[in-house]
């Protein structure tokens, strides 16, 4: 392996602590510290383990979270007037509705109905609008981590050519408005694009996001491109593996994130950011 490791779980400590020592100082000064609410409708195993991740993220750093735990049968209605129970609570800061939601709900009415100064996802029109308009201070918390773990490796954005594969509304699409934001040259590839090797290839950074898992080759890496992979993949339920085809990529690339311990850990600093910042602007 000659490329330089991105560690995520490193920089996401950093983020958290400076998360942590925000709120410290809310609270010493008599404060109360910001509050997250998380919503899980169902027993899908893999989103238990993304809420209880997230909670010890809120304990590390903090924040109060307030988990609110859904049967699975639970009707639209229900939520929707949980969610707006929520919107009204001046005590919440944050709302969270873990994905995905129980197919009788209609996932998009749902995030519509979070207020979006609470929208700590950014999954909400008005925040995904201000992205594309080049405002907003919620920001989409996996691209945002992306983002950060470009800059604190000193990892310059602007003027580069910036190749993100997967247009995705949660990370593709999210993800070159904010390379876009820092003055990269973002270009999105899809499952219709043409000749995508050779689009790769242009790329001085590749940032995977297709959800296929060690699909990104070393044949598809410009020599010395820095490599980012946002894909996550459970194989026979052991090991974890990510859209890039680690060991080859490793051979070509300058630098490039792991998986795990890569952007993983990012999404989740990202998210307590996003709290930090809705408890700040009802200041
Ligand atoms: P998605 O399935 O919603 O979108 C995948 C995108 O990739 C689509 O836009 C599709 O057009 C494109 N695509 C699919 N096959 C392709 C191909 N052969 N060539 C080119 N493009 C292709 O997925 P998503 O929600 O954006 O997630 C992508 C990956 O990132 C998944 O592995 C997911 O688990 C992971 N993920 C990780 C985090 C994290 O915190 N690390 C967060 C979100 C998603």
């Amino acid at each position: 392996m000659t490329a330089k490791l991105i560690d995520g779980k490193l920089i996401s400590g950093q983020i958290k602590d400076e998360v942590k020592a925000e709120i410290t100082k809310i609270t010493n000064a008599g404060g109360k510290a910001p509050a997250l609410a998380v919503v899980i409708v169902g027993d899908d195993p893999a989103s238990k383990i993304y809420v209880s991740h997230k909670e010890k993220a809120c304990d590390y750093t903090g924040i109060t979270s307030r988990k609110l735990e859904l049967p699975a049968e639970t009707r639209e209605g229900e939520l929707l007037a949980l969610i707006d129970e929520l919107n009204n609570d001046s005590g919440i800061n944050g709302i969270l509705v873990q994905l995905p939601l129980p197919r009788h709900i209609n996932a998009d009415k749902v995030l519509l109905a979070i207020k979006p100064e609470k929208d700590v996802d950014c999954f909400h029109p008005f925040n995904v609008g201000l992205l594309a308009t080049g405002g907003g201070e919620l920001l989409p918390c996996t691209p945002a981590g992306v983002i950060e773990l470009l800059k604190r490796s000193n990892i310059e954005i602007e003027g580069k050519n910036c190749v993100v594969i997967g247009r995705s509304n949660i990370v593709g699409k999210p993800m070159a408005a904010l390379l876009l934001q820092e003055n990269g040259t973002p270009t999105i590839c899809h499952s219709r694009t043409k000749k995508l090797t050779e689009v790769a290839k242009t790329a001085d950074i590749l940032i995977a996001a297709l959800g296929k898992p060690r699909f990104v080759t070393k044949e598809m890496v410009k020599p010395g491109a820095v490599v980012i992979d946002v894909g996550i993949h459970n194989i026979d339920g052991k090991k974890l593996c990510g859209d890039v085809d680690f060991e080859s990529v490793a051979e070509v690339a300058s630098h490039i994130t792991p998986v795990p311990g890569g952007v993983g850990p990012m999404t989740i600093a990202m998210l307590m950011r996003n709290c930090l910042t809705a408890w700040e602007r009802v200041q």
